[in-house]
């Protein structure tokens, strides 16, 4: 048994990919306008709340089912080949749920209070973390100022708050400060003081600034969040962030792995069924081209085919690898950027077979509205999430170097 150990039966998980199933029919049924309208779909926030798969990773214990890293991100999978914008934005609640289930930052009852809320209550959480400042790389520019009665009023703006238009509790990160509100200095000090706070959505002083216009995961709904002194008493502390949240990380990476990889079977399905059927007419070459028979796209049809075998075969590794406990094996130093090879695997191929998908077809591709437009532009969200993909090479490089660790 490691932290890893799936709980859930084969009855279970099947019941659950049905229901992912479902609800993925629905959300291809509106992607596309929530991608031109910019909108998170709040009327599916109720469906997916009273679904299995709202508290699937939730421990037994606390009333869930128990699943694994490896079912939850194919059970996210299954969603985003339905709409990977609005399934990214649904992901953040699974990954914050998954992160808290094991975390030493919360003590066993500020745990079993937020889980038991989404296994019996069904309540939605977010995860705004990032800063406008330098993503998750700053230390938190939002203040918690100590309020003198054991709590905190805090101030700030993150602006990456995905899913907030349909949760329930906010979890964020904030420096505590002095009680005069002033910041230490010295940044390993403020490193110790960057801590989580878990706030309900409808608490006073808190707003939504509609910031969200990207080129793509439109349908996310990453708004800013303003806090301005949000009041935050001693229930609402839930640890250390860099020491608690972050050493959870491969549930972020499993995760954003299966909605990545979702996202480049729908892009791989869409593109050959086109291609399929797609003829040029009469060329110089003969009276009709079927493109089917052109040697290139069967070549890189091919070739996307093994991109994404290999993304799922990666993707299941890290899970079967995690639930028998062999990162244990892992210098404490490599685990992040080795959990991460999942990310780095599954948003490289998500970008790569949209790329190919997008020459294959060809022009019509590059006209707004085209499933494959739109697949190509949300794939490229991929790379930022954190840590960037840049970042974990660097981090990778420099422990192999000898310089960390
Ligand atoms: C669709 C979407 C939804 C998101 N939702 C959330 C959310 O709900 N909650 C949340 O907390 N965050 C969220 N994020 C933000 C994400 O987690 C990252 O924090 C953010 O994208 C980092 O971007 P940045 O460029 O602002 O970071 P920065 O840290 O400012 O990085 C800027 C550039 O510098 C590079 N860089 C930085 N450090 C290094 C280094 N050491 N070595 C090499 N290169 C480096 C980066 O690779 C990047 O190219 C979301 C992002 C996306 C795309």
């Amino acid at each position: 048994m490691n932290k890893h150990t799936p709980e859930i039966t084969p009855d279970e998980k099947a019941e659950l990919f049905a229901q992912a199933r479902e609800i993925a029919a629905t959300w291809a049924a509106i992607g596309r306008e929530c991608d031109e309208r910019n909108r998170f779909p709040v009327e599916t926030v109720e469906a997916y709340k009273h679904s299995a798969i709202t508290a699937m990773s939730v421990p037994r214990r606390f009333g869930g089912l128990g699943a694994d890293m490896l079912t939850a991100s194919l059970v996210g999978r299954e969603l985003a080949k339905g709409d990977p914008s609005i399934a990214l934005s649904y992901n953040m609640h699974q990954a914050m749920v998954g992160i808290f289930r094991n975390t030493p930052a919360l003590d066993e009852g500020t745990r079993e209070k937020v889980l038991r809320r989404v296994a019996e209550e069904r309540s939605i959480i977010c995860g705004p973390f990032s800063e406008a400042r330098a993503g998750l790389s700053g230390l938190a520019d939002t203040v918690a100022v100590p309020d003198g009665t054991g709590g905190w009023r805090i101030t700030g703006r993150k602006n990456w708050s995905t899913l907030v238009l349909g949760s329930d509790l906010i979890a964020l990160n904030a420096t505590i400060t002095d009680p005069d509100g002033s910041l230490p200095d010295d940044f390993r000090e403020r490193a110790r003081r960057e801590s989580t706070f878990i706030i309900p959505t409808g608490a006073p002083n808190l707003t939504v600034d509609h910031t969200w216009d990207t080129m793509g995961m439109r349908a996310t709904g990453s708004h800013t969040i303003v806090l301005d002194g949000v009041p935050a008493g001693p229930e609402t502390y839930a640890g250390n962030f860099r020491q608690g949240l972050i050493g959870e990380a491969e549930w972020a990476a499993m995760l954003f792995g299966g909605v990545y990889l979702g996202l480049a079977d729908k892009a791989f399905t869409e593109c050959v069924a086109i291609l399929r059927e797609k003829h040029l007419g009469a060329t110089l070459a003969a009276q009709d081209t079927d493109v089917k028979t052109l040697g290139h796209v069967q070549f890189e049809v091919g070739r996307m085919r093994t991109a994404l075998d290999v993304a799922e075969r990666v993707l299941e590794a890290t899970g079967v690898l995690a639930a028998e406990g062999r990162y244990e094996e892992w210098p404490a130093a490599a685990r992040k950027p080795r959990w991460d090879v999942v990310k780095v695997t599954t948003t490289e191929t998500a970008m790569s077979v949209t790329d190919t998908a997008f020459r294959l077809v060809g022009g019509s591709a590059f006209r707004r509205g085209h499933v494959l437009e739109r697949l190509y532009r949300d794939a490229r969200a991929g790379y930022l999430h954190s840590f960037t993909t840049n970042q974990l090479y660097d981090y990778s490089g420099r422990y192999e170097l000898g310089l960390v660790g």
